[in-house]
């Protein structure tokens, strides 16, 4: 079974707010991994622009907030609460169980009979494969998406079933010649629960598409234990012997396990290294992306930082970031541009954007470049160029317990 390859590098896009920055953040970026109710809300806008720039690209199908008790379908606070109106409307297009409980309760694995499972799986492919070039010729996705739910501890054998189901059904009515991508979305502690873990990978392992995307709930690598550091990176590496394994999100950390079977990373077009499905997602906030300590901090803490180096353009561009907009704009009084970069005027997401995809795509472009040795030199000295403060250690012990983790190599004692 040849494995069929993804892209490497996607940029999430998920409203229209994010759409007017991808062309910036593709300049980077491979593919656009593209939420499939925004697909259905804006298909005018994304049809226009894949067409205009022949962009690869995914849809994540997001199904998995119909299974979600009901006061997940709907967004804003108690007395002040709104249906979700793209999901609502995107639930029109599924079968009973989806489309009449959408907003009153969860839709249940166990009133699935075979035919609502086929209509699931059959109008997944038709949204994802109805997107058309102005000349009506299809305008067709790198793959197609199986519809996924949140797997918990809670009703797992249940839920797993239904999810492995989903997949062989949605390979066996694909008719298009796109490889199929199961989608595996579970919570945290899965991750060291070995009797649950054991069942789900087992489960991936059978499924018959040869592309599993992997999301784990709110999955911070800042937070993440090395417990579940190991057990995410062990999970790759065994499943990447047999498939094509995609992180749904993922940062530095995640990155470096490509040197480990991972096969293709997502993250947010504004930052978004990991999601919590339960949340109401955020806006974005005031970071600056650290090139050095391969992070997001605060804009105001970034800017100290640049500061207290003292750099001269040539020294910034050098030892921190050489990207188009660092080197036309930033550079120059670095510190004091890096400190009037919040707000969200266009002008100033546009710069952010260009800044993150960059260094995104040359931290995954340097695990084919390099080798483990090597990049963890490279990390290492990316780290080394900043004067760091004791409290802004704690970002560089951060990447180096990554490194040693993921690639096993002790930078401790170098640094
Ligand atoms: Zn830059």
């Amino acid at each position: 079974m040849s494995k069929e390859i993804l892209p490497k590098h996607f940029i999430r896009v998920g409203a229209s707010n994010e759409l007017k920055y991808a062309d910036d953040a593709l300049k980077y970026g491979e593919a656009l991994m593209i939420s499939q109710p925004f697909s259905l809300n804006a298909r005018k806008s994304i049809q226009r622009f894949l067409e205009g720039h022949g962009t690869p690209f995914l849809i994540d199908p997001e199904t998995y907030r119909y299974f979600l008790p009901h006061k997940y379908h709907f967004k804003g606070s108690n007395k002040d609460k709104k249906i979700r109106a793209w999901l609502d409307r995107m639930s029109n297009l599924f079968p009973e169980e989806i489309r009449e409980t959408f907003g009153k309760r969860a839709a249940r694995v166990e009133n699935f009979d075979a035919l609502q499972l086929l209509e699931f799986c059959q109008s997944n492919i038709e949204i994802q494969t109805a997107m058309e070039k102005e000349d009506g010729t299809p305008l067709l996705p790198n793959g197609i998406v199986a519809p996924y739910l949140r797997l918990t501890n809670e009703k797992m054998a249940s839920n797993l079933l239904f999810q492995t189901q989903v997949i062989s059904t949605t390979v066996k009515v694909n008719k298009s010649s796109l490889p199929v991508v199961g989608v595996f979305y579970f919570s945290k502690d899965i991750l060291t629960n070995n009797y649950a873990l054991r069942q789900i990978r087992q489960a991936m392992k059978e499924v018959e598409c040869e592309n599993i995307a992997v999301w784990v709930d709110n999955f911070d690598e800042k937070n993440a234990t090395e417990e579940e550091l190991y057990s995410l990176n062990d999970l790759y590496l065994e499943l990447s012997k047999t498939k094509h394994v995609l992180s749904m999100y993922g940062g530095m950390a995640q990155i470096m396990m490509m040197f480990n079977g991972l096969g293709s990373i997502t993250h947010g077009i504004h930052y978004q290294l990991h999601k919590n499905g339960l949340s109401n997602g955020g806006v974005p906030a005031y970071y600056f992306y650290l090139p050095n300590l391969f992070q997001r901090v605060r804009t105001i803490e970034a800017s100290a930082i640049i500061k207290r180096q003292g750099f001269s353009t040539q020294q910034y561009l050098k030892k921190s970031c050489n990207c188009q907009v660092c080197e036309e704009i930033l550079s120059i009084q670095a510190a004091e541009r890096i400190f009037n970069l919040e707000g969200n005027e266009s002008d100033i997401v546009k710069i952010l954007t260009n800044h993150f995809a960059f260094n995104k795509s040359l931290e995954i472009a340097n695990v084919f470049k390099l080798t483990k040795e090597q990049y963890a030199d490279w990390v290492l000295e990316k780290i080394q160029n900043l004067h760091l403060t004791i409290d802004e250690r704690e970002y560089a012990d951060l990447v180096i317990n990554w490194v040693s983790v993921v690639l096993d190599i002790d930078l401790i004692k170098q640094s």
